[in-house]
């Protein structure tokens, strides 16, 4: 009989800065559950140096920095070193190893056709001069996801064209050189509003790199500040005159926030997000109102995250000892797949008795 198939999660983030409320809902907040739901037989959660190294080359502090950013908002979020395994890529050496024999099996134009890394390379000014390391880092994406044998990969919508490139690399792996490597699922969010978070000025995309969003580590204050001066309707001059909701960034974070106890506890005037929907559709519902309840709503879901983040800045040399027990924990699972990979590849020579056996009677034989 088969052996009934591991549940295993590999998902990460770019230590370029702290984590915003876009890598919430799009990818973190599932994590937890994911974790505490205790369907899994493994979790390992990176911190993507490496990766955030290969458009950072003349920034290697700004990552350095960031790592403990990012192990914090872990850690606040509900992440648990003692349930899943948090680590540094560039601590586990393997998966560079893996990348290198990966890079064989994908064309350059595979590569260009990537649309996340195209749109990337635009947003960064890259056009005629992509850094190699930039423009291959789907293949290490795969050699991260695979390293692992994860099967689940709980990710935002621009992941997409990741994850299919690492399935291709692993059929062609395993086509070539025999059965060594695992396909993984994709897990996109459920809410349609979480797959992209748009940013507070209403770009498509919450992100870093376009400075447009809220920290899960930023004050109450600064949060209430970023929320009331958040881009609307623009056509929703007055509060009598009916306002859109469609690609209406308050609304598509009301959606990916709001349950219908929130508006018992802050907004008992509606019961739920259609209402105020459609009141704001036929006029009369002025965008203050509607961001102040956002406030609140996006308040009461970071407050506990501050709280256990406080906890944890109390202790940085802990969650570093966090970060290193996890490396060492990854590298010894990516060095089992490592060995896996060359066995099937054939170049794990000293290992292979029999090819040091016929080689022998081979020249043997020519005496
Ligand atoms: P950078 O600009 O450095 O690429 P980023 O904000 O895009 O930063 P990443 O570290 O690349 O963040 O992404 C980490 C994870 O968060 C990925 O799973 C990605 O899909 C998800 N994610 C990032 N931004 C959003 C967003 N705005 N909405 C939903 N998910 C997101
Ligand atoms: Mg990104």
């Amino acid at each position: 009989m088969e052996e009934t198939k591991k549940k295993i999660i590999l998902t990460g983030d770019r230590p370029t800065g702290r984590l915003h409320v876009g890598h919430y809902v799009g990818s973190l907040k599932r994590r937890v559950e994911l974790q505490n739901s205790g369907e899994f037989d493994d979790i390992f959660i990176m911190i993507a140096d490496a990766q955030a190294l290969t458009d950072n080359a003349d920034n290697p502090e700004k990552v350095r920095q960031n790592i403990i950013e990012v192990a914090l908002d872990y850690l606040s979020c509900g992440l648990d070193p003692a349930k899943s395994t948090l680590f540094i890529q560039s601590q586990v050496p393997e998966l560079t190893e893996l990348s290198f024999y990966y890079m064989n099996l994908v064309t350059v134009s595979r590569l260009q056709r990537n649309p996340t890394v195209k749109n990337e390379i635009k947003m960064r000014n890259f056009e005629a001069n992509i850094p190699v390391g930039f423009f291959t880092y789907p293949i290490s994406q795969a050699a991260d996801i695979t390293a692992f044998k994860a099967t689940t990969v709980p990710v935002g919508e621009d992941q997409l064209p990741m994850i299919e490139q690492t399935r291709e690399i692993v059929r062609s792996f395993n086509r070539i050189y025999g059965e060594a490597l695992v396909e993984p699922d994709v897990l996109l969010p459920d809410n349609k509003a979480c797959l992209r978070l748009p940013g507070i000025d209403g770009k498509a995309k919450m992100s870093k790199s376009l400075n447009n969003c809220i920290y899960l580590s930023d004050s109450e204050d600064e949060v209430k500040k970023k929320i009331m001066s958040m881009f609307t309707d623009p056509n929703h001059l007055r509060v009598e005159d009916p306002g859109c909701v469609e690609g209406n960034p308050v609304f598509i974070y009301l959606d990916a926030f709001c349950r219908d106890e929130h508006f018992e506890k802050f907004w008992p005037e509606y019961k739920n997000l259609d209402e105020v929907k459609a009141h704001y559709m036929r006029g009369g519902l002025g965008d203050v109102k509607v961001k102040r309840f956002l406030n609140n709503v996006v308040q009461s879901e970071l407050e506990p995250i501050r709280a256990r983040r406080k906890e944890y800045e109390k202790n940085i040399p802990e969650v570093y000892r966090i970060l290193q027990e996890g490396s060492i924990r990854a590298e010894k699972v990516a060095a089992q797949t490592l060995a896996d990979v060359k066995a099937a590849m054939k170049i794990n020579y000293f290992d292979d008795q029999e090819l040091i056996q016929s080689q022998a009677e081979r020249f043997g034989e020519n005496k």
